[in-house]
């Protein structure tokens, strides 16, 4: 849902702000602001001892880095991986040595320390905001590097949240890893964010310790400490005050996902017949975690992951170490492997031009191969390596695929390293509509619904003022999914969705109706897809796509879908 212009609504007994939520839970509490980031003073003095001024800078930037290290342990020890992975980048970030050697140049041309340190973090913030992807959603990190060092050069008290004495809704700006690591998650009921996107780190975070949460809330920089607020993240609402109704709703959704999270039968639609969920991963961490859920395997394994933040490609070694891991986590159960898919959002220092005008149209995802071969060789010998050392064989997928001419090329050069079952994304309109064509040369072919949408309405997918057009209900999407899955179903082949709308309990009926035969998704969305499954039988979920389809607008299409959906899973997901 795209944020409103901050405007909230008034009702009789509340104010209500509109984000985007995050899962499809909700909760009742009092706010509590997070605290704002230092004020550098606008008449800092030039230093009288530059030497020591830059000694202080120094330990401020080590004893940042060392208390972000000790948390990201802490986390790690709790099991929060992703957070754990996130402080150490963080940290790696704080130790940086060319921030503080332009810091130095500064303090002796006689800028302030304090000024010195927020000029260049923000130097090296607008340097990873025209990079783009990963490292743009990494500035807020960065920023709560300066914004603790600051505190510590002014000797003013660090930023952040006090201490929590009952389950409180977060309200912040933005939270940084460093905010997160400090929760008492066992007093955090919800979060809320003015800023941040569904893919910033505050929105990972939630979604993997499962607390509702809603970002991009504009407006909710007008609430205070105290104020009593309903989370609602399956509408994306914030309400003040909120009316008895709507807190009983959200207690009552609450209480259902809890149900819903402890049911493992096999996924299938009313009249039996079966659905594949899979899971979305990108880490070993992720795959220990997904492994003990009811999902049939893990549909998108990002290999990508594992390459970012390195200076060169990991080897085989490295590589066949984790793929072993993520084969053996699932044991029999499908793994579907996605090569390197490196450029436009996720930029590699070593594999990715920095100066292409339009990275998203350029040489990302299998068209590396063009420049640099080696890359896709070194990991098919290592998913090869990982196939001897577990028995296992994974499923193994090019992502970026135009023609099927690269599919061949693709399939050919993973079957000469002994995959046996090769696949493409389908995530480029052209390839959509020629599906026919690359189904006679793969085993099966996954729908990349995220890209796939963003080419389709080209419209760049981390823009987020034209969300109205980056949405899978756009009928022009729903069209390329259809031809794909009737591709699949003429080949008799397996066609999958591993784009973030398969998690969308609605838009599953919808790509289920459509002829899609698996749906992978970040494993908190199972639940609520497994559910909204069971209730409709496969016709329905048939006329709920056509219904889907014949609408004009994306906001149409998905009223019409709605309105098919049975009202028990309305009521109960709050749709
Ligand atoms: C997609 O594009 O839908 C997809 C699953 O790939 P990614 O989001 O990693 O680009
Ligand atoms: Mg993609």
């Amino acid at each position: 849902m795209p944020a409103d212009d901050g405007a909230p609504t008034t009702t009789a007994q509340g104010r209500t702000f509109t984000g985007i939520g995050v899962g499809r839970g909700g909760a009742v509490g009092p706010v509590v602001l997070a605290h704002a980031a230092p004020r550098v003073p606008p008449g800092e003095p030039s230093p009288d001892d530059p030497e020591a001024a830059k000694e202080k800078v120094a330990k401020g930037f080590a004893d940042v880095a060392a208390n972000l290290r000790a948390r990201a342990d802490t986390a790690a020890e709790a099991g929060v991986t992703a957070l754990a992975d996130i402080l150490r980048a963080t940290a790696q970030m704080a130790e940086d040595p060319a921030l503080l050697e332009e810091i130095g140049t500064l303090i002796d041309a006689g800028t302030g320390p304090a000024h010195a340190v927020e000029q260049v973090v923000d130097q090296f913030a607008q340097m990873f905001l025209a990079a783009g992807g990963y490292l743009a959603e990494r500035v807020t990190d960065l920023r709560s590097v300066r914004d603790r060092v600051v505190a510590r050069v002014l000797g003013v008290a660090e930023p952040g949240i006090r201490p929590l004495s009952e389950p409180s809704v977060i309200v912040a700006e933005d939270l940084s890893p460093a905010d997160t690591a400090g929760l008492d998650l066992a007093n955090i009921a919800a979060i809320v964010t003015r800023m941040g996107g569904p893919t910033s780190h505050t929105a990972i975070i939630a979604a993997q310790l499962g607390i509702p949460c809603v970002v991009r809330a504009e407006g909710v920089g007008a609430l205070v400490d105290g104020d009593l607020v309903a989370v609602d993240a399956a509408h994306g609402t914030v309400t003040k005050d909120p009316p008895r109704e709507l807190r009983e709703s959200i207690e009552r959704r609450v209480a259902l996902l809890g149900d819903l999270a402890a049911d493992d039968a096999p996924a299938a639609t009313a009249d039996g017949v079966a659905v594949q969920l899979l899971a979305n991963i990108g880490t070993r961490e992720d795959a220990d975690r997904a492994a003990p859920a009811a999902v049939d395997g893990v549909g998108l394994f990002r290999t990508e992951v594992l390459f970012l933040e390195r200076s060169a490609a990991p080897t085989v070694e490295e590589q066949a170490e984790v793929y072993t891991h993520v084969l053996e986590a699932f044991d029999d159960r499908k793994v579907v492997v996605r090569t390197l898919d490196a450029g436009a959002d996720k930029p590699l220092a070593f594999a990715t031009l920095p100066d292409e005008e339009n990275p998203a149209l350029g040489v990302r995802g299998y068209r590396l191969v063009r420049r640099d071969p080696g890359l896709l060789d070194t990991q098919l010998a290592a998913l090869a390596e990982a196939r001897t050392r577990s028995g296992r064989s994974p499923w193994v997928m090019a992502p970026m695929i135009a023609t099927a001419g690269e599919a061949a090329e693709f399939a050919e050069r993973a079957r000469s390293h002994g995959v046996e079952t090769v696949g493409v994304m389908i995530e480029i309109p052209a390839a959509a509509l020629r599906a026919r064509e690359i189904l006679d040369v793969v085993d099966f072919v996954s729908l990349g619904t995220n890209d796939l949408t963003q080419y389709t309405m080209a419209t760049d997918r981390l823009r987020g003022e034209l969300a109205d057009l980056l949405d899978i209900w756009q009928p022009a999407v729903l069209d390329l999914v259809a031809t794909t899955a009737m591709a699949g179903v003429e080949a008799g082949k397996p066609v999958g969705v591993c784009g973030e709308s398969a998690g969308d309990p609605v838009m599953a009926l919808v790509l289920h109706g459509l002829g899609v035969t698996s749906l992978s998704m970040s494993v908190s969305s199972v639940p609520v897809v497994r559910f909204a499954l069971r209730q409709h039988t496969a016709d329905q979920c048939r006329m709920i796509a056509e219904a889907a389809r014949s609408a004009s607008d994306a906001v149409q299409a998905r009223a019409a879908a709605l309105a098919l959906v049975s009202g028990e899973v309305r009521e109960a997901l709050g749709l």
